[in-house]
């Protein structure tokens, strides 16, 4: 039978282990940022100050990325069909097109429009019509973004959602501006995106719960990793909508405009950078449970842990001995 760890229970072995490996209690804060309710950890000298930065910098980055606030660089190159961008979004919508073609446009950055027919932006949803749909999703497309140096141009109709990467960038970048505040330990939980810092004071590894898709208050499963790292989970759970009886989840596949469905609830990935991590969990997600394996055996940049629809788990070699569950596991490859 399948064994459930309350979400509690990890929450405070987290802390007991961290209680009991660190020298002195963290500074923690938790508050609200890109839809998201976060909180950072940090332990040691100067850490008051280095979360108040952390958090100042991802409110500012939501200001510049999110697709919602009218004055944002991104919703404005989406309202005038481009523009010239600077600073981070230039840096995220860069890096983000190059992540778009690394995973064979799984990841597509330029579904907004496609997100807004559902009412994912909203939250009046709603299952678009057919040919509504098609002529939206024929738009998009993230090879026909231009960006030349700083200038973006964005074809009629297209219009970039920054959802699957932002929180990741976001992440990696308090991580950063932690570490150069000369923290050496912390923890940040931006809703499924985790960043450690560091490493507890006894030298023993993160714990991280990874949701069960099923009942998202508890956790199905712990993976333990050792250092800085970013651990990133995507799930239709996470944000869905129920239409005469059928479950439609925000993760799109960009060649049906529709919720992916590739056999898969949950993807984890475990990777050194935050961005990368998270365009790799919606990517895997689209990708489904064979096209993920494969992606995963010929890239071996980062780990993953997969839940597929069934109930079972798999995840790569690198993860041996790294996971705790009850639930059906394999590894991949063997
Ligand atoms: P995540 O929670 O990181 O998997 O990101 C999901 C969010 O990314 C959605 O809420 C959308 O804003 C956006 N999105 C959905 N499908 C895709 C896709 N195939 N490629 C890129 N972004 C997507
Ligand atoms: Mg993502």
């Amino acid at each position: 039978m399948k064994k459930r760890f309350p979400a509690w229970v990890l929450a405070l072995s987290l802390l007991a282990g961290c209680l009991s490996g660190c020298a002195r209690q963290p500074v923690s804060r938790t508050f609200f940022a890109m839809d998201t309710v976060m909180t950072i950890q940090a332990w040691g000298r100067g850490a008051g100050d280095a979360v108040t930065q952390a958090i100042d910098c991802i409110n500012t980055l939501e200001q510049e990325l999110s697709v919602t606030r009218p004055d944002s660089q991104i919703a404005q190159a989406n309202a005038a069909g481009g523009g010239t961008l600077s600073g981070d979004a230039l840096d995220l919508v860069s890096q983000a097109l190059e992540l778009c073609e690394y995973t064979g446009g799984a990841l597509d950055i330029t579904l907004g429009s496609v997100m807004e027919l559902w009412g994912f932006r909203s939250g009046d949803y709603i299952v678009p019509e057919a040919e509504i749909l098609a002529s939206a999703l024929a738009q998009t497309g993230w090879e026909k973004v231009q960006l030349s140096e700083d200038a973006l141009t964005l074809p009629e109709g297209l219009k970039l959602d920054l959802g699957a990467v932002a929180k990741g960038y976001a992440a990696q970048k308090a991580a950063d501006l932690l570490a150069q505040a000369g923290i050496d330990r912390a923890i940040l939980t931006l809703g499924g995106n985790v960043q450690t810092l560091g490493t507890k004071a006894d030298g023993s590894d993160w714990t991280v719960a990874v949701t069960d898709p099923e009942d998202p208050s508890a956790a199905c499963a712990a993976l333990s990793v050792s250092g800085t790292k970013a651990i990133v989970t995507s799930g239709g759970y996470q944000r869905y909508f129920e239409q005469d009886g059928v479950t439609y989840h925000h993760i799109l596949d960009p060649e049906t405009g529709c919720p992916a469905q590739g056999g898969l609830v949950s993807v984890t990935i475990v990777a050194e950078d935050g961005l990368l991590a998270d365009a790799l969990s919606t990517a895997l997600f689209v990708m489904g449970l064979e096209g993920a394996v494969s992606f995963c055996l010929e890239h071996r940049e980062f780990e993953a842990f997969l839940i597929a629809e069934d109930g079972s788990c798999c995840y790569t070699p690198g993860l041996v001995g790294r996971v705790e569950t009850e639930l059906e596991q394999a590894v991949m490859g063997s």
